[in-house]
């Protein structure tokens, strides 16, 4: 077996970071931020290579289109200098019942988990389908909104470091370091649950019978507070929140 042969089609987290940031996260063709990792210079079938420089980041339909040879290198090349001035997707994983754990902190039928100085950071709304929602307002230090989701569709336009959504669109990255920020969030259908899980739904009244998702929000955020949702618990001015059970209430935290 040749070397080349041996290695993982998937490229390494740097290679992949690389390749997103140079397209400025989004495809260049359309602007969609679930990417995945075209090889042309050579193609992959030539010589299994991960080499950036003969590899670009696409969605999954320019990516199949690429794979069909729709594009020259050269046209590639100038693909990879590409770059949308925004970035924005939505999240499907609507359901009745939504169980949002944001940094280990459980709400089920709330307005809000985190409101501050009368802005809501973290929300939830009911779509026009009666279907659980999130909703962000992510600022960073200089109190320009970086990032938003509302209902589920999202939009990010400022400099950030980093943004990886996969093409399942089941979880997302942020990270803008120099305004950390750092939020992932993660949707995980019913079959996906493990026991404490399946356990937090059965207390929230949720029959083992319904269609469930749990919503995961955890990350930093710096403005208008400074507020750490961590696997645990929330911090906030030297305050720490864990493992609440917060339901049919309209404010989960509201920091003055
Ligand atoms: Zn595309």
């Amino acid at each position: 077996m040749s070397k080349s042969a041996s290695i993982s089609r998937t490229p390494p987290a740097d290679v992949r970071r690389t390749l997103r940031s140079e397209v400025g996260f989004g495809c260049p063709k359309c602007g969609s931020p679930h990417l995945e990792y075209h090889h042309f210079d050579p193609p992959w079938a030539e010589l299994n290579h991960h080499n950036s420089n003969g590899m670009i980041a696409l969605c999954a339909s320019h990516h199949a289109a690429a794979d069909s040879g729709a594009f020259t290198q050269e046209q590639l090349r100038t693909l990879k200098r590409s770059r949308y001035a925004t970035v924005q997707s939505s999240f499907e994983w609507r359901r009745k019942h939504t169980v949002f754990v944001c940094g280990g902190n459980f709400a089920y039928r709330c307005n809000s988990m985190l409101r501050v100085r009368g802005i809501d950071i973290v929300y939830f709304e009911v779509d026009e389908n009666g279907y659980d929602t999130l909703s962000l307002n992510i600022y960073d230090t200089c109190m320009n909104k970086i990032f938003e989701m509302r209902k589920n569709d999202w939009i990010t336009r400022t400099n950030i470091d980093d943004l990886e959504s996969p093409p399942s669109a089941r979880t997302l990255l942020l990270k803008s370091s120099i305004h950390r920020v750092d939020i992932r969030i993660e949707f995980k259908d019913r079959s996906m649950l493990d026991n404490a899980e399946q356990n937090t739904a059965a207390r929230f009244g949720i029959s083992s019978e319904e269609n469930v998702v749990f919503c995961y929000f955890n990350g930093d955020i710096p403005a208008p507070l400074p507020v750490k949702f961590n696997a645990r618990n929330i911090n906030f001015r030297g305050m720490t929140l864990e493992g609440n059970y917060i339901s049919h209430s309209g404010v989960g935290v509201h920091i003055g």
